[in-house]
């Protein structure tokens, strides 16, 4: 499927210079999530995954269909303050700002097979903070999921020797 033309392109947003990615048109076409989705599911059953990790939010939108289509748990990546019981953190700097990201310290089991998922891999940030967290725990990344990928950042580079898919590259 040409999932591009679901993508809108908005010039200078959240920020002047920066060109955002809007998903929401393809969340918006049930056929076009749903292609995206089962894309993923097939690739997640070949790693014979144990639970889906995702960070806020729009890793949600990704992880949460996948962990039900497959019958397995999703654990939240969280900004700091956001999950209520005990948590371990780690900072990140991101495409714009800098953040902290926490997961519940009972979220992964030691030796789970993880699949993690995000809308979207720019500086790669994000991800390397979340497989931060997931390692941290003893969990084992065996896949990272992306709608979409900006090669121009080179976020993939920060992922070197995990196993990614990408749907679309800009
Ligand atoms: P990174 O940490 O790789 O620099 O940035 C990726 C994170 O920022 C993802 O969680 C993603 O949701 C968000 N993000 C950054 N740029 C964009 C964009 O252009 N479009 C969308 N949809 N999300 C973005």
């Amino acid at each position: 499927m040409d999932y591009k033309k679901y993508v809108k392109i908005v010039k200078d947003w959240p920020k002047e210079g920066i060109e955002f990615k809007d998903i929401t048109p393809l969340m918006d076409n049930g056929a076009a999530y749903k292609a995206a989705i089962d894309e993923i599911v097939t690739y997640a059953r070949s790693k014979k995954i144990d639970i889906v990790v995702g960070p806020e939010a729009r890793g949600f939108i990704i992880g949460c269909p996948v962990s039900y289509a497959l019958e397995v748990g999703f654990a939240p990546v969280r900004k700091e303050g956001k999950l209520p019981r005990e948590v371990i953190k780690v900072d990140y700097g991101l495409e714009y700002g800098e953040n902290i990201l926490t997961i519940h310290k009972d979220a992964i089991k030691p030796g789970q097979r993880v699949l993690i998922t995000d809308d979207l891999l720019a500086t790669g940030g994000t991800i390397e903070a979340t497989i931060k967290l997931v390692e941290a725990l003893g969990g084992i990344v065996v896949g990272c999921a992306f709608l979409i990928e900006l090669s121009y950042l080179k976020g993939l580079q920060k992922l070197d020797g995990y196993d990614v898919l990408t749907l679309m590259s800009y």
